[in-house]
Order: structure tokens, then C-alpha cells, then sequence
């Protein structure tokens, strides 16, 4: 991803860490400052702060090591300074499989928590922080009880309910058991909306700039989150021959660029054949129109090859995934090994457009 750095790879799983991610670093020499502390303080505070970092990484984990145990696996964590993310590759097929892995990462820190707990009692170590710890009052006794804090509060925090945060997940999830995957998503979504709009008042009315932000991001994430899953499940249920384009014309190859250009606004791909009548290429008029190309250009010079033309059977989600990786406009489709017509970019376009509208009914 853009602006990363790759820190570490555990498992098979890139940890990246987005640039933003150092202004953390500065907030916390400004928090320093802030409270006067010393060197010693600093350095505790710099060593709080990697802790915490750390429990966040495990909490990624968490989501990563669950999501493989039901095949799906995980691009890459990547650390930016709202928190983490496990970009997994899909959505689980199965409801409760995704409500375990959102569930997961929260567990991790309400596990570590829980052992710091343990720890400190059998140390017979203060537990909890101290009551007039309004001022940063690190060291190595009060540490400990710093890291159980955040821990819970991070466990917390992440089961609002709201996209992007895991509770979103776990609700959407807990619905889908009873509903279709986006219309659970849809319900999960508006949840978090509100969150997000109560956030954005209270965090504008106290002059709380960060909460502020977090409703915004939330409020945006939740429609986006709404957005990709309806895409997806469209994708996923219907095949190449729901949305393919029937259009087949056939034009000699030896032919030049001026001879078929009045075909252009008509067709949005030419077939080429052979002397034998076998289609050997495909022109994509898309990508040629408009531009500067002289006129007795031979029309193999701006074709493709034919290839492997992709199963009609198959389903749309794989077909855009090949589009999207090959960057093609148009592909050629076959039905029983002879091409049947095209796959248009523009088609899928549209599809997207119309599945992504913010709506309850279809
Ligand atoms: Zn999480």
C-alpha cells in the first residue's frame, strides 16, 4: 500500500506501518513536554507507548490467526495512528466465522489484560492507576497498570458498533445469521452512522477534536463498508452470461484502422479472423478511439490476442478480479469453446454504480 513501510513479516504476514503513524511519535514527545517530564519519564513514556503499540499488533494477529483457521487470508496489518487494520482478502463465507475472527482481536487484549492482572496481583503490585494520576506518572510500578487500562479500554472501544471498528463486524455478523449478508450490513451500517453523527456532536459541543474525528472516520467507513459488501455479493451471485455483451462482429485482420472505423460508435469490440475464419484477435474500440492513429494502420497493430477467452460459467467476481489485474476494457467470452461475446468494463462499471446506492431494496 501507498505510503507504507514494511516493518516486520510474522506467519507470512506483512506488518506495515503507514507514514502518518510518526505524528504519534511527535504527540507523544509534545504530551511529554506538556507535562514536564523528565528524561527518565520520557523514556518510560516512549516505552509505554511501544508497548501499546505492540498489544495492537496482537490484537491484528488476533483477526489474522482466526481468519486463516477458515481459509482466508490476510494481505498484510498495516499501523496507522487511528489504530490497525488486518486487511483480510474476503469476507468469510460464513456468518459466525466472521463474528469469531472481529471477536478475536478484542479477546487478545482482555487476554493480556487479564494476565497483567494476574501478574501483579501475584507480585502484590498496585492493580489499578492511581487516583491522582491526572498527570503522567510513569515508572516501572505504575506501568503495568497503564498497559491493563489501555488494554481494556482498546477491547472496548473496538466492540462499539460500529464499521470500522469490530463491534461493526460482530453486529453485522450476529445478523447475517438471520438475513442476507448486505442487507444485515446495510442495518449494521446506519447503526454506526448514528454512533458516528453522537461522536461528531459531543466531540464538536466539548471541543474534543479527536472524538470529533473518530465520528467522521466512522461515518465514512460505514458507507464504504456498506458499499464494497453489496458489490461483493452481487459479484459473487450472478456469472459472466448475466452481464455479458452479445455483440459479435467479425472483420477480416488484414484490414487497416480507416477501413473500420465507421464500426466504432456501434461496437464496442471487433473480432479479427483469419484467412480460416478463426477469430485470432480482438480490437477494443474504447481504447483506440479518439486517438492519433494514422489510417492505414494495420488493425493487428492495436489488437489483442485472443488468449484464453474466459468461461461464460464463470462467475463475475473472478472475471473482474482478471479485468481489473490485466487492466482490460473488454474480454472476450466463451460459451462451450466458441467466443459468445464480450465482457465490458463499462458494463461492470455501471453495475457497481448501482449496487453501491445507499438503498434497502435492490
Ligand atoms: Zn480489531
Amino acid at each position: 500500500m501507498k505510503g507504507t513501510i514494511k516493518l516486520f513479516q510474522v506467519a507470512g504476514i506483512p506488518v506495515l506501518m503507514h507514514w502518518s503513524f510518526g505524528l504519534i511519535l511527535l504527540l507523544v514527545l509534545m504530551e511529554a513536554r506538556r507535562n514536564d517530564l523528565s528524561f527518565s519519564g520520557t523514556l518510560w513514556l516512549l516505552m509505554l507507548f511501544l508497548i501499546l503499540f505492540s498489544c495492537v499488533v496482537l490484537h491484528e494477529f488476533g483477526h489474522a490467526l482466526t481468519a486463516r483457521r477458515y481459509q482466508v487470508n490476510t494481505r498484510d496489518i498495516i499501523l496507522s495512528p487511528i489504530g490497525g487494520i488486518a486487511r483480510l482478502e474476503r469476507i468469510p463465507d460464513k456468518a459466525w466465522q466472521e463474528l469469531w475472527i472481529a471477536l478475536a482481536g478484542p479477546a487478545v487484549n482482555l487476554l493480556i489484560a487479564g494476565t497483567l492482572y494476574l501478574i501483579l496481583q501475584l507480585a502484590h503490585l498496585p492493580v489499578t492507576l492511581q487516583a491522582d494520576s491526572e498527570t503522567l506518572m510513569l515508572n516501572r510500578y505504575t506501568i503495568l497498570p497503564y498497559v491493563l487500562t489501555m488494554n481494556i479500554f482498546l477491547a472496548l472501544f473496538n466492540l462499539l458498533p460500529a464499521f470500522p471498528m469490530d463491534g461493526g463486524r460482530v453486529l453485522r455478523s450476529l445478523m447475517a445469521l438471520f438475513m442476507r449478508r448486505w442487507k444485515a450490513t446495510f442495518v449494521a451500517s446506519w447503526v454506526g452512522r448514528l454512533f458516528a453523527l453522537v461522536f461528531l456532536g459531543f466531540g464538536l459541543y466539548w471541543g474534543e477534536w479527536v472524538l470529533a474525528f473518530i465520528g467522521l472516520f466512522i461515518f465514512i467507513n460505514a458507507g464504504l463498508e456498506y458499499r464494497s459488501t453489496r458489490i461483493e455479493e452481487m459479484l459473487q451471485a450472478q456469472t459472466i452470461e448475466d452481464r455479458m455483451n452479445r455483440d459479435i462482429i467479425r472483420v477480416d485482420s488484414s484490414l487497416t484502422f480507416s477501413m473500420v472505423e465507421n464500426l466504432f460508435d456501434n461496437h464496442a469490440v471487433l473480432y479479427l479472423e483469419d484467412p480460416e475464419d478463426n477469430i485470432t484477435h480482438y480490437v477494443i474500440t474504447r481504447e483506440i478511439q479518439g486517438k492519433a492513429i494514422p489510417p492505414q494502420t494495420p488493425l493487428l497493430h492495436v489488437a489483442h490476442p485472443i488468449g484464453h477467452p474466459l468461461n461464460d460459467q464463470l462467475s463475475l467476481e473472478i472475471a473482474y478480479q482478471i479485468m481489473q489485474q490485466r487492466r482490460l476494457m473488454a474480454i472476450p467470452v466463451a460459451h462451450e469453446g466458441f467466443i459468445s461475446g464480450s465482457l465490458l468494463w463499462a458494463d461492470m462499471e455501471k453495475m457497481m454504480r448501482r449496487a453501491s446506492l445507499f438503498r434497502w431494496h435492490a
